[in-house]
């Protein structure tokens, strides 16, 4: 069945009301499909299923979340605890999207087998609808034809089992839905897309202009970042034809959501989530057109335990605990689809242990938990006097950078004049934000004087200083994996991961050059480094996980024996079981994962809608 062959129901949800959520007790037994996790690939799976015509449950360990209600857009910091700096628990500040979440998340502990803090993972989790999506930086990049290819190029890692071209017409889909701002540059490994898919850019701020014109005379090019963002209104007339061809329902469906997302007005912090629906955020993008079809039903507080098995081998459900009575539950489906983030999916699948499966669902490869990455990160401050004592202006803009430098040395890389593999992106941070709690203090290093002088100080020094973040490719390898901790467990008594780690010289290559790099550009601004800059790696960058970019642990090959699943993220072990996060990354490409992750979500729903037509599912 097709959304077209059932009522239109657009305004049957308006997001202004609470979604419509339903009880355990309300738990239909003919789901097509069971989604767990509500994040980008939750989102992007329930979102193509249902317009589809799939009837999909969706379970979400957090609690509900509405954006239009519960996002301080305005707020300023004095209206806040402790001006609402980073605190432990809320690590972005007080006003961050994020609910119970963060490094820690409340009665969800994890462990570390090393208790030496370079071989450690941190894991950054949500407990909300809409997981990471809610505050994510929205950096939307397109991995690009070496990225599939990895191992072909340089012997290391592996190569995914398919090629960019696969995925390209996804890419497409996803920025036309979500609405992604960017420009075509035509630069190496660095994909166009197809006119009429990306929103115009905004243009670079003064810090981020210098930046440009500096970097680019040392041969790195920098140029308009991608991020979802609506710079316009989304064309409502066009873009839903082109995403559901022959599917009136859908179309309107879409359209009508499409209508009640605002443009961006440049001003407010985009991690604290965006009301207007101006960014993308699952639910504020995915969810509601889904829920509008009347086939998606959303259960939060849902903490899934396992995947339960028929006798057929086949999976059929899952089964959770009701994080507010502590009452085990089962869900049935056909399908079952794991997207409950990289390690989580791991961890579901490593619990559903049956005779049949002893060592965990779809881990006869043995390869269940191996191969997790992040990404290289390592940074770098400077302070430009070109940019003391500016004239007040609008330095407003999206959250975060509106530039960025693509990796830039493919070819010396290739001919061997790196002492590295793989590559990293500039980020950067030029920008004269709404002063802070402590950014006076930063500030106080350069300034002199007291009073009305000191004051004068702040103002010609306000906006001067810079930082930039590298941001690279790491190359899976056989130390870095994480498993059931054989002793501790979660508040509900779920075993819980332990991570092991280590980066390789290639990563800790690829930190100092970072650092040489952004030195040489603050320097090519004529400006001053800041902090350190250190020519060992091992001492500048980031500890696993800290980038927040964690994917693989069940990679997909072309292979049975060394690979979790195929090319569609289906488990070769389990047919009707299928995960669509980050688990099946088989390498991170230094671009940022999430819209890799919906791209492959969606082909994957693409790919289940037909099996389930076929009747094989
Ligand atoms: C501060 C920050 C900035 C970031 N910036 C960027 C960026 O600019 N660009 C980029 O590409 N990426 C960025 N990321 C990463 C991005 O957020 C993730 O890649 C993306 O959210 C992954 O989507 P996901 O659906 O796999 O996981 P999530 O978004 O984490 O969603 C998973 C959901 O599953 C739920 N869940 C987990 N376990 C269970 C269970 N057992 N049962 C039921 N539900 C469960 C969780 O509660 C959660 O809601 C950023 C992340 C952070 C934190
Ligand atoms: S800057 Fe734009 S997208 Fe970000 S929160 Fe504000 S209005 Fe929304």
């Amino acid at each position: 069945m097709r959304a077209s062959d059932y009522p239109l129901t657009a305004n049957r949800y308006p997001l202004s009301s609470s979604m419509p959520f339903i009880e355990t007790k309300s738990l239909q037994d003919d789901y097509d499909v069971i989604v767990v996790g509500s994040g980008a690939a939750g989102g992007q799976t329930a979102y193509t299923l249902t317009m589809e015509g799939a009837k999909v449950l969706m379970l979400e360990a957090g609690r509900n979340y509405v954006a239009e209600n519960e996002t301080p857009m305005f707020n300023t910091h004095d209206q806040a605890p402790l001006r609402g700096v980073s605190t432990s628990d809320k690590e972005f500040g007080f006003y961050d999207a994020t609910v119970d979440g963060g490094w820690q998340v409340p009665d969800e502990p994890y462990t570390n087998a090393s208790n030496e803090k370079e071989r450690q993972f941190w894991w950054w989790r949500a407990r909300m609808l809409g997981g990471r999506t809610n505050h994510w930086g929205r950096i939307s990049l397109r991995n690009g034809p070496y990225d599939f290819k990895p191992r072909s190029r340089d012997g290391l890692g592996f190569d995914w089992p398919m090629a960019y071209e696969d995925l390209a017409p996804y890419y497409d889909k996803v920025e036309m839905l979500i609405g992604v701002y960017g420009e075509n540059d035509g630069l190496e490994n660095t994909p166009n897309s197809p006119a009429g898919c990306l929103m115009p850019a905004p243009k670079p701020r003064v810090g981020e202009a210098l930046v440009q014109q500096r970097a680019t005379r040392i041969g790195v090019p920098t140029v308009a970042i991608h991020r979802a963002v609506l710079t316009e209104r989304l064309d409502h007339q066009r873009i839903p034809k082109l995403l559901h061809p022959g599917n009136a329902g859908a179309q309107a469906i879409l359209a009508a959501e499409m209508q009640r997302r605002a443009a961006c007005f440049w001003a407010t912090d985009c991690g604290r989530g965006c009301s207007i629906r101006a960014n993308y955020q699952s639910t504020t993008v995915h969810l509601p057109p889904a829920l509008s079809t009347g086939k998606l039903d959303v259960l939060t507080n849902a903490m899934v335990r396992e995947v339960s098995m028929g006798k057929d081998g086949r999976a059929n459900g899952v089964l959770f605990i009701d994080r507010r009575t502590g009452a085990e539950h089962q869900a049935k489906s056909r399908i079952v689809v794991l997207a409950a983030s990289a390690c989580e999916t791991v961890r579901i699948l490593l619990n559903s242990k049956s005779d049949r499966f002893p060592d965990g669902l779809a881990n006869s490869s043995g390869k269940v938990g191996k191969y997790l990455m992040d990404t290289v990160g390592a940074g770098v401050a400077g302070q430009i006097p070109l940019l003391e004592g500016l004239p007040p202006h609008n330095d407003d803009g999206a959250g975060g950078s509106h530039v960025y430098a693509p990796w830039w040395l493919y070819k010396e890389q290739h001919r061997g004049k790196l002492d590295f593999a793989r590559g990293y992106h500039i980020e950067m941070n030029a920008q004269r934000h709404m002063p802070s709690a402590g950014y006076v203090a930063g500030l106080a290093e350069h300034a002199q004087g007291h009073g009305r002088k000191f004051r004068e100080e702040m103002r010609r020094y306000f906006g001067s200083t810079i930082s930039f973040a590298g941001r690279g490719e790491m190359i899976p390898n056989e130390d870095s994996y994480c498993e059931l901790d054989p002793v501790k467990k979660d508040k509900w008594g779920i075993p819980v991961l332990r991570f092991h780690w280590k980066w390789s010289e290639h990563e800790t290559r690829q930190a100092a050059h970072m650092q040489q790099t952004f030195a040489q550009i603050i320097d090519a601004m004529g400006g001053k480094v800041l902090t350190k800059i250190e020519t060992d790696g091992a001492k500048v960058i980031r500890p696993g996980g800290f980038i927040i970019h964690e994917v693989g642990g069940a990679i997909m090959g072309a292979d049975p024996k060394s690979s979790v699943t195929n090319q569609w993220g289906q488990t070769w072990d389990v047919k009707n079981l299928f995960l669509t996060d980050g688990a099946p990354f088989p390498s991170n490409a230094d671009k940022n994962p999430t819209l890799t992750i919906m791209a492959l979500a969606w082909r994957a729903s693409d790919y289940m809608l037909a099996a389930m037509k076929r009747k094989e599912l």
